[in-house]
C-alpha cells in the first residue's frame, strides 16, 4: 500500500518542478510548491503553491513546516548560452537556495530530502572526446566540472551527505542527464538543445527558410531522458534507501547534428544545418546506468525518437502562437533566435 505524504516541491515553477508535481498529485500525496514564479504553460495541481525567494531563510522555513519530504530542484539554471555566462549569479543564488532549504529542513524535522545535482558535477577532463566513456557515479571525484552550477552542484551533494551524518537528516542526491518534453524553457535563452533544436525547426519549417543555426560543429555527443521517466526516477529514489548520488538519464548517445536531423525528420522537412560559433559544453557526455538499474531495479523507459516527437508537437504549437500573436513576422523570428 502506498503511504501518502506531505510533500514539498522546490522550484515547482519549473519544468521538472511542474511535471513532478502533477504526478505527485495523481499518486494521492498532499503538495506543496514553491517557486518565484508560478509555471508557464499550464497551471499547477500543487494543494498550496507559494510565490517566495529560497534565498530567504524565512521562505525556507516556511515552506518545510509540515513536511515530510522535501524535493529541492529549485536552482537558476539554463542551457550552455546561459551556464557558461552567468557564473557568479548561479554560484551566489544557488548556494544560497541550498544552504538554507537544507538547514530548514532540519530545524523543521523533515524526514526525507531529495536534492537535485546535475551531470553538470562531473570533471571536464573525462568528456573532451566524442567518442566518451560513460560516466559512472564515481567519477565525480578527483573534482573538475565545469562552469560555477557544476561546482556549486558539488558542493551541494556535499552538503547533503554531511547533513546526513551530522545531523541524520536522510538525504538522497540524484544527478539528472538533460532531461527534455513538454512544458520546457524553449526560448527565453536558457532552452536546451533539444528545446532549441525544436524550436529552431519549427521556425524553418513555418518560414520556409530550412536553414538552422547549430553551435559549434554539431559533433558534440549528449544523452537525452524524457521527463515522464525523470520523474519516476526522482520518485524510485526518494522511495528508496540508497543515499549515494545516483545518475538519472538514457545511456544512448547522439550528436546535436544527428538529433538536429532527427526533429527535421519528425516536423518533415529537410534542413541545412549551419554550424555556428556558440558555447557548446563539454565534448561528451554520457550516462553509466549500472547503479540506477542495480538500485531502482528500473532505468527509463521512453525512447528518444517518441520523446522528441512529443516534445516537437508541443513546441512547434507554441512557435505557431507566437508567430500569429506577433503581427510581423520578422521581428518575432529575430527575437526568438537572438535568445539563444
Ligand atoms: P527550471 O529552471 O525549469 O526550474 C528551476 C526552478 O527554480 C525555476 O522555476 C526557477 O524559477 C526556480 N528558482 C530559481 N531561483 C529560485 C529562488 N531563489 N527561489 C525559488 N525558486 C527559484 O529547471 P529544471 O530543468 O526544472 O531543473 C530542476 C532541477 O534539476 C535544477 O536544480 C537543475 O539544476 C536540475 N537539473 C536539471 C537538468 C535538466 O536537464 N533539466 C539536468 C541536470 C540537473
Amino acid at each position: 500500500m502506498v503511504q501518502h505524504s506531505r510533500i514539498l516541491v522546490t522550484g515547482a515553477g519549473g519544468f521538472i518542478g511542474h511535471h513532478l508535481v502533477t504526478s505527485l498529485k495523481a499518486r494521492g500525496h498532499w503538495v506543496r510548491g514553491v517557486d518565484v514564479k508560478a509555471p508557464e504553460y499550464a497551471r499547477t495541481e500543487a494543494d498550496e503553491f507559494v510565490i517566495g525567494d529560497l534565498r530567504e531563510m524565512a521562505t525556507c522555513m516556511e515552506t518545510t513546516a509540515g513536511i515530510d519530504q522535501v524535493y529541492a530542484l529549485a536552482a537558476d539554471m539554463g542551457g550552455m548560452g546561459y551556464i557558461a555566462s552567468h557564473n557568479a549569479e548561479i554560484l551566489q543564488a544557488n548556494s544560497l537556495i541550498n544552504l538554507n532549504t537544507v538547514e530548514a529542513a532540519r530545524r523543521n524535522r523533515v524526514s526525507r530530502y531529495l536534492y537535485a545535482s546535475s551531470a553538470c558535477v562531473y570533471p571536464e577532463f573525462l568528456q573532451d572526446e566524442t567518442d566518451v566513456r560513460a560516466l559512472r557515479e564515481e567519477d565525480a571525484f578527483p573534482a573538475q566540472p565545469q562552469d560555477g552550477y557544476g561546482w556549486e552542484k558539488l558542493m551541494a551533494e556535499l552538503l547533503a551527505r554531511y547533513y546526513r551524518e551530522d545531523h541524520g537528516l536522510d538525504t538522497r542526491v540524484v544527478r539528472p542527464h538533460n532531461i527534455f518534453g513538454p512544458l520546457g524553457t524553449w526560448g527565453n535563452g536558457r532552452e536546451k538543445a533539444p528545446a532549441a533544436l525544436c524550436r529552431k525547426v519549427a521556425l524553418a519549417k513555418h518560414r520556409g527558410d530550412h536553414r538552422v543555426e547549430i553551435w559549434g560543429d554539431g559533433r558534440q555527443m549528449r544523452s537525452f531522458c524524457y521527463i515522464d521517466d525523470a520523474v519516476e526516477g526522482l520518485v524510485r529514489l526518494m522511495a528508496s534507501d540508497y543515499t549515494e548520488p545516483l545518475n538519472l538519464g538514457q545511456d544512448r548517445l547522439i550528436s546535436i547534428a544527428d538529433l538536429a536531423d532527427m526533429v527535421a525528420g519528425i516536423a518533415g522537412i529537410e534542413i541545412e544545418k549551419v554550424f555556428v560559433d556558440g558555447p557548446q559544453g563539454v565534448r561528451g557526455r554520457n550516462s553509466d546506468n549500472t547503479r540506477l538499474r542495480e538500485v531502482l531495479g528500473w532505468e527509463p523507459q521512453v525512447s528518444l525518437e517518441d520523446g522528441m516527437a512529443w516534445t516537437y508537437a508541443w513546441i512547434e504549437t507554441q512557435v505557431l502562437e507566437r508567430l500569429a500573436a506577433g503581427g510581423e513576422p520578422d521581428a518575432v523570428r529575430e527575437e526568438l533566435i537572438s535568445a539563444d
